[in-house]
C-alpha cells in the first residue's frame, strides 16, 4: 500500500514481529493471512483485520494469504466468497496467487486425525451433543470422561472410517481430541475435531459427510501454508492452548497465534449472524444497504477505500475490547472527500423563488469553483435564470435571532450569482404554507460581491428551475438508536433498537445540470449539505439517485475540541 497517508505507527504486534525478525525465529520471514469464513459479507471489523494482515506483510516484505475457512457447508455460499474477494480488492489489497481454501486441505486434515487416533490422542465418541455438553462440566466444575473415551485404536479407526463412509446419521458420533476433562480451560476438555454432516459443500460437493471443526482446521491450515504470525481476535485467546496442542501433537510446523481486540463501532452491530438477520428479515435492502457496516454497504454509501484504511490505521491496535465512535469513521471519509470531491449545488427541499426584475427568458452562465481545496480541479459554468430553487429552510418568515438567511425584506447572496432581496411571500391558500418567494436582484453584485461594500450575512446555494435535473436523494442516519447495543441485557434480540429514521428519501430534489449522466459511484460535495454519491444500483439516466455518505457537520472534530476524545 503506497498511497496510504501515514506510516503505520508502532503497535504490540509489530513489536512481536520485530523481535522475531531479530532472533531469526522464522528465518526472517513474515507471512500472515486473512481467514474469513464465507458465511456472510465482510464488515468494517474485517477491514481492520484485512488492513492489519496485509500491511504487516507489505511493511516487512512478507506475504499475506487469503484463505477461506470453509468448514461449515450449511452456512457457506459462493456468493459470499465472491463478495469477500471483491471487497478485499476494493480496499486496495492483493493476495497475488495466494488464494487458499481450508477445504483444499480436507484430505490432509483427515490424515492428521488418523495420526492422532493412532497416537492415542483422539477417539470416536457416541455421546449426543447434549450429553457432551453435560459431561464437559463448567468453569467451577471439572468435566467427566465419556464412557467411550478409552476405545481401542482399532475400534476408533474403524468407527472414524465408517463416519467418513456415511454409515452414521448427523450428530450420532463425533471425533474428539483426548486431552484433559479436568482442564481449567474448557476448550481443552476433549474438544470435538470432526462432526458428521450430510451436507453438500460448495467446493468439495458430496465428497465428505464429516467436516473438521474450526479449531481442528485453523492452526493446521496456518501450518500447511507456513504462516508465521496467525493474527486473530481476542476471543481466540482461550483457544490458543488448543491451537498449540494440535500442532505439537502432530509435530508439524508451528506458527505463532497473536490476539488483538476486535473493532466495535457505536450505533451498529457487527456480527455476521446479526447482519444476516437484518438482511433476511427485510430490515435493510440487502448486505449492501448503505446503512450496513459492511464494506459493500459503505462502498455503496460513498466511502472511499482510503478513508477506511485510514480509519483502521487511526484506531490502532489494542489488547482490550473497546468501542470506537462512529463519528471517527465519518471524520475519516469527510477528510478524504474534502480533498477529492467536486462541489456542486443541489437543492434537497425546494422552495421556488421568482426574481421579479430579472429579464424573462435571459440565461447567464456563471463561473463556479469545482473544489476550493484543489485549484487543479478548475471551474465550471452554471446557468442562472429568473426562476430558481433555494432550500426551504433557508427562508423564515419570522426569523429568530441569529437566523441570518433569507427573510422578508432581507438581502442575501446567491453563491456565484447575485444578491437578492425578498419582497413578497406567496402562500398556499388552503394550508398557509409558503410556496413561493418573490425577490429582486441587484445586477451590480454579479459574482457575489457588491461594488458599494454592502454586506450580507448569508450565502445560499440554489439551482435554476428550468435547467436543473430532478433527483432522488437518500439520507441515512445511524442504524441503531443505541450507542452500545451490545451493552443491552437483551442483546439476543437487538431489533427493537433499530432506528426508525435511519433512512429518509427525498424525491423532489433539484441538481445542477452538469450532473447529467453522472456515473454510478461518483462522489460530490453538495454545497452546505454534505458528501453524496450516485447510487450504483438505482440511479439511471432518467432519474439520478444519490446517497448521502456523510453530512458536513463534523462531530468528531467537535469532540476533539471539547477535549473528550482521543485521536
Ligand atoms: P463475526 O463475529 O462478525 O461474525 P467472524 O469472526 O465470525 O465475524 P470471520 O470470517 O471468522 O468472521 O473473520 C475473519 C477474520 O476477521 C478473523 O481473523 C476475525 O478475527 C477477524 N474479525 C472478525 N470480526 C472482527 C472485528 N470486529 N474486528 C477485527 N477483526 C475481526
Ligand atoms: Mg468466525
Amino acid at each position: 500500500m503506497n498511497d496510504n497517508d501515514f506510516k503505520t505507527p508502532p503497535n504490540f504486534i509489530r513489536n512481536i514481529i520485530e523481535e522475531d525478525l531479530k532472533t531469526g525465529k522464522y528465518g526472517g520471514r513474515v507471512h500472515t493471512r486473512f481467514p474469513p469464513e464465507p458465511n456472510g459479507y465482510l464488515h468494517i471489523g474485517h477491514a481492520k483485520s484485512i488492513c492489519l494482515n496485509f500491511s504487516l506483510a507489505s511493511d516487512y516484505d512478507g506475504l499475506c494469504n487469503l484463505r477461506f475457512d470453509d468448514t461449515n457447508p450449511t452456512k457457506e455460499e459462493d456468493e459470499y466468497v465472491e463478495s469477500i474477494k471483491e471487497d478485499i480488492k476494493w480496499l486496495g489489497f492483493d493476495w497475488g496467487d495466494r488464494l487458499y481454501y481450508a477445504s483444499d486441505y480436507f484430505d490432509q486434515f483427515y490424515e492428521y486425525a488418523i495420526r492422532l487416533i493412532k497416537a492415542g490422542k483422539a477417539y470416536v465418541d457416541d455421546l449426543s451433543a447434549d450429553e457432551i455438553r453435560e459431561y464437559r462440566g463448567t468453569l467451577t466444575k471439572p468435566g467427566k470422561d465419556s464412557p467411550y473415551r478409552n476405545r481401542s485404536e482399532k475400534e476408533n479407526l474403524d468407527l472414524f472410517n465408517l463416519m467418513r463412509e456415511g454409515e452414521f446419521a448427523d450428530g450420532s458420533r463425533v471425533l474428539r481430541a483426548k486431552i484433559d476433562m479436568a482442564s481449567p480451560n474448557l476448550n481443552m476438555r476433549d474438544p470435538v475435531m470432526y462432526r458428521i454432516l450430510h451436507e453438500k459443500h460448495n467446493r468439495t460437493g458430496d465428497k465428505w459427510c464429516i467436516y473438521p471443526m474450526y479449531d481442528f482446521t485453523h492452526g493446521q491450515s496456518d501450518s500447511i501454508e507456513g504462516i508465521t504470525h496467525s493474527i486473530c481476535t481476542l476471543e481466540f485467546e482461550d483457544h490458543r492452548p488448543l491451537y498449540d496442542w494440535f500442532i505439537k501433537e502432530l509435530d508439524i510446523y508451528h506458527p505463532q497465534q497473536v490476539e488483538f481486540a476486535r473493532l466495535n463501532l457505536s450505533y451498529t452491530v457487527m456480527s455476521k449472524r446479526k447482519l444476516l438477520e437484518l438482511v433476511e428479515g427485510g430490515y435493510v435492502s440487502g448486505w449492501d444497504d448503505p446503512r450496513m457496516p459492511t464494506i459493500s454497504g459503505l462502498r455503496r454509501r460513498g466511502f472511499t477505500p482510503r478513508s477506511i484504511r485510514n480509519f483502521c490505521e487511526r484506531i490502532g491496535l489494542a489488547k482490550r475490547d473497546s468501542m470506537i465512535d462512529m463519528a471517527l469513521l465519518e471524520h475519516c471519509v469527510r477528510e478524504d472527500l474534502n480533498k477529492i470531491a467536486p462541489r456542486v449545488m443541489v437543492v434537497l427541499r425546494p422552495l421556488r423563488v421568482v426574481i421579479d426584475n430579472y429579464p424573462e427568458g435571459q440565461v447567464e452562465e456563471l463561473e463556479a469553483i469545482n473544489n476550493p481545496e484543489d485549484p487543479d480541479m478548475g471551474t465550471r459554468k452554471i446557468p442562472f435564470s429568473r426562476v430558481i430553487y433555494i432550500e426551504q429552510d433557508d427562508f423564515q418568515e419570522d426569523p429568530p435571532k441569529k437566523f441570518y438567511r433569507l427573510a422578508p425584506g432581507r438581502e442575501v447572496r446567491l453563491r456565484y450569482a447575485y444578491f437578492i432581496k425578498c419582497v413578497d411571500v406567496v402562500r398556499d391558500q388552503k394550508t398557509g404554507e409558503v410556496i413561493e418567494l418573490h425577490c429582486t436582484y441587484d445586477p451590480d453584485t454579479k459574482g457575489g460581491s457588491a461594488t458599494d461594500e454592502r454586506r450580507v450575512k448569508a450565502t445560499l446555494h440554489w439551482v435554476s428551475a428550468e435547467h436543473s435535473l430532478d433527483a432522488e436523494v437518500r439520507l441515512y442516519d445511524y442504524l441503531l438508536l443505541k450507542e452500545d447495543p451490545m451493552g443491552e441485557k437483551d442483546e439476543a434480540d437487538f431489533k427493537h433498537l433499530l432506528n426508525p429514521n435511519s433512512l429518509e428519501i427525498l424525491r423532489s430534489c433539484h441538481v445542477e445540470p452538469g450532473l447529467r449522466g453522472a456515473a454510478p459511484g461518483s462522489r460530490y460535495q453538495f454545497e452546505r449539505q454534505g458528501y453524496f454519491c450516485v447510487d450504483n444500483i438505482d440511479s439511471s439516466n432518467d432519474l439520478l439517485v444519490f446517497n448521502r455518505t456523510v453530512s458536513l457537520r463534523d462531530t468528531w472534530a467537535r469532540i476533539q475540541k471539547a477535549g473528550k476524545g482521543k485521536d
